[in-house]
């Protein structure tokens, strides 16, 4: 299901994953004919119960009330994936991977084709005619906006916000994109081809991607685009990517807790 970011058009969908984090495990492994041997978990000494992940550990009786023996904790491959990131050995982390489906405008895409190792297909403006969809920033975000680039050079000396200024140029904004999208269906109807017509559609108009990469290389993503690494990453871009970090979280729980903790 698709998770609607910054206004009521864009999104991010989950189209598909492969690998695992024990798929990772096993890949590092291959080299020396050894394979995933498990998590770690909790386990009884006696009569082998098992109870799920170390962490639950302090919620367990012990000893185990069902046989009188011991519960003792059993060391597991999550002490391998650790290894692998700490020492930087990143190629098992490239066996697994994720497609999403990216509805964005124009400028945010152009942020994020800079990703050169992720592999995109576009929806063709020269085939279907562009819907007409802007990004339309809040007042909030402008005001935000302001906030931070007093902290570096955006702002170009100007700090303060005159909100009524900034209200106007809101609807003189929405005027451009009228007038923009009278002219492209004017070209559109009047048979200009629609690789022409769309000339004078906006950066803030929206199109649609899928976006696929391994996970190593959709975690760099994150590291420069995220909120929680990269704060200072423009926030349009920075939603899609905490989008897309929330939903790396639920594919590769114990990968992303390692990047979560420590990033790359
Ligand atoms: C906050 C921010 C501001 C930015 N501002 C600008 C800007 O003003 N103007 C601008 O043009 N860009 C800008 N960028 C884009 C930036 O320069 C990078 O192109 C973009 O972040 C992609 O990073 P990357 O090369 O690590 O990613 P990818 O292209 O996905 O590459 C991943 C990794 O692969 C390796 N790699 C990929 N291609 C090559 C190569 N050709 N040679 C050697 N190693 C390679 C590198 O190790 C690289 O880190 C900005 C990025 C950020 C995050």
């Amino acid at each position: 299901m698709a998770v609607k970011i910054i206004d009521q058009h864009g999104e991010v969908e989950f189209i598909e994953h492969w690998g695992s984090d024990e798929r990772i495990i096993e890949s590092a492994r291959m080299s020396t004919g050894g394979g995933f041997k498990g998590w770690g978990c909790l386990r009884c000494t006696k009569c082998g119960a098992g109870f799920g992940d170390a962490p639950q550990y302090s919620l367990i009786e012990n000893p185990h009330i069902g046989c009188g023996g011991n519960i003792e904790h059993i060391a597991g491959d999550e002490k391998l994936l650790a290894y692998l990131w700490n020492n930087q050995h990143t190629t098992p982390f490239e066996m697994a991977g994720a497609t999403f489906e990216i509805e964005a405008p124009i400028f945010v895409f152009r942020e994020w084709h800079r990703h050169r190792t992720q592999s995109y297909s576009e929806a063709s403006a020269r085939y279907i005619p562009l819907a007409n969809k802007n990004y339309m920033p809040t007042l909030e975000r402008i005001k935000s906006g302001v906030m931070l680039a007093a902290g570096n050079r955006q702002a170009q000396g100007v700090v303060k916000l005159d909100e009524s200024w900034a209200a106007q140029w809101l609807d003189r904004l929405q005027e451009v994109y009228d007038h923009a999208q009278s002219v492209y269906e004017l070209g559109v109807n009047s048979g200009v081809p629609k690789e022409l017509a769309r000339l004078c559609v906006p950066v803030a108009r929206y199109s649609r991607m899928r976006a696929s990469t391994d996970l190593l290389n959709w975690l760099r993503f994150l590291k420069l685009r995220c909120t929680r690494y990269a704060p200072g990453a423009q926030w349009e871009i920075r939603q899609y990517a905490d989008a897309i970090e929330n939903e790396l979280c639920l594919r590769f729980p114990r990968t992303m807790r390692l990047f979560v903790d420590g990033a790359l």
